[in-house]
């Protein structure tokens, strides 16, 4: 069977139909780059920038200075959701509405040129041909970028996220090895460990979306695979909030996760006193700097968050739980596990943390 060059075919596709569209779109100081972005809003008013990269498989830059382009041209209005002040929302403006029948019109004379010498039936089949084309490659686009493994699905959770049913993925690898892990082997991952499969995932997520509100990821220590941002920016496009439990080591991945709104509430798992982290975590020396300036950006952003401590006699006591609560003095909730203390002891720990973290109480494990 003979068989076309498809890539050459498509690339001189892309480059004609670009030009065509850019000479076209002149008289509107429009260019081929924006027209996908201003048809998608305006076929679906209120789209979020993630949703319409990920629709399109664009990259967030290409969004963001399409958008900004035609913002500055009056032809979009970017406005804070409502319903959630960090993300935002696009609408099309009057002007554009204006042009947008003559947009139309250009697009149609474009494909009317291109099929000219097609029967009906042709272009059914072809339409339906490059749609499993552009559905194919946008799977494998996906699936290469979410290279990230899952080790463990809690397919349902009501106590992670406040107030919301969450569905959790455990990552694998942490660069601690606490005393108080409650999951050493997503830490020290055996070679025969399983990852859950991708396909099974997104089509939990795919169809789960109306149930489960929120993805909550943990580990081993998330913020080791920045890669994740792939896959946080798709729970987002299908409308589920996220949670990082994270212990906090790793601010630059948390903070560029958070900018890009990726990210909706953190749980800090604080493990010891600044002084004694190094014990706490099994390493000979630890440095706590990278911890602080995540709880500061937290502090400081208005981001939800809580701190999870889990406390355990063999390393901890009621001067280094003071020293801990100190540090980490604030409003935010504060949540106490115990590993091996006792009842009584726990009490006593809780009151300490309360004079700081007024919102500190004791968890059970679930
Ligand atoms: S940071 Fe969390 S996952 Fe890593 S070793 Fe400590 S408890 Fe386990």
């Amino acid at each position: 069977m003979k068989q076309n060059d498809l890539f050459m075919d498509s690339s001189i596709l892309y480059r004609t139909t670009q030009k065509y569209f850019d000479r076209e779109l002149q008289q509107f100081q429009l260019t081929y780059a924006q027209l996908p972005v201003l048809i998608m809003v305006y076929e679906n008013e209120g789209i979020s920038m993630q949703e319409i990269a990920f629709q399109g498989k664009y990259d967030k830059g290409t969004i963001t200075k399409n958008v900004q382009k035609l913002e500055s041209l009056g032809y979009l209005e970017v406005i804070h959701s409502s319903k959630d002040k960090r993300s935002k929302e696009l609408y099309t403006t009057l002007k554009a509405k204006e042009i947008m029948s003559n947009v139309y019109e250009v697009r149609r004379n474009w494909w009317k040129q291109l099929n000219a010498n097609m029967t009906d039936q042709d272009i059914e089949q072809f339409s339906h041909y490059f749609l499993n084309l552009s559905e194919n490659a946008k799977k494998l686009v996906d699936f290469n970028d979410t290279s990230i493994k899952f080790y463990y699905h809690q397919k349902v959770n009501l106590n992670i996220y406040p107030n919301k049913i969450a569905t959790v993925f455990y990552t694998g690898g942490c660069n601690f090895q606490c005393k108080t892990c409650f999951h050493p082997e997503y830490v020290f991952i055996r070679q025969n460990m399983q990852e859950i499969k991708e396909e099974d995932i997104y089509s939990f997520l795919q169809k789960r979306n109306k149930m489960i509100q929120a993805i909550c990821i943990c580990g081993g220590e998330p913020c080791m695979h920045p890669q994740l941002s792939e896959f946080l920016s798709y729970g987002k496009s299908l409308g589920y909030k996220i949670c990082i439990s994270t212990n906090g080591s790793y601010p630059d991945t948390l903070k560029s996760w958070i900018e890009d709104e990726l990210v909706d509430y953190v749980i800090l798992n604080i493990k010891q006193a600044p002084e004694f982290y190094s014990q706490a975590i099994g390493l000979n020396e630890y440095n706590c700097e990278k911890i602080e300036e995540t709880i500061q950006y937290l502090k400081k952003n208005n981001l939800d968050y809580r701190f999870e401590i889990t406390l355990n006699h063999d390393i901890h006591d009621s001067s280094k739980v003071q020293a801990m609560a100190k540090w980490l003095k604030s409003d935010t909730e504060c949540i106490l596990y115990s590993w091996n203390v006792e009842d009584e002891s726990m009490k006593q720990y809780e009151k300490i943390f309360k004079t700081y973290l007024p919102n500190t109480k004791i968890g059970e494990l679930k």
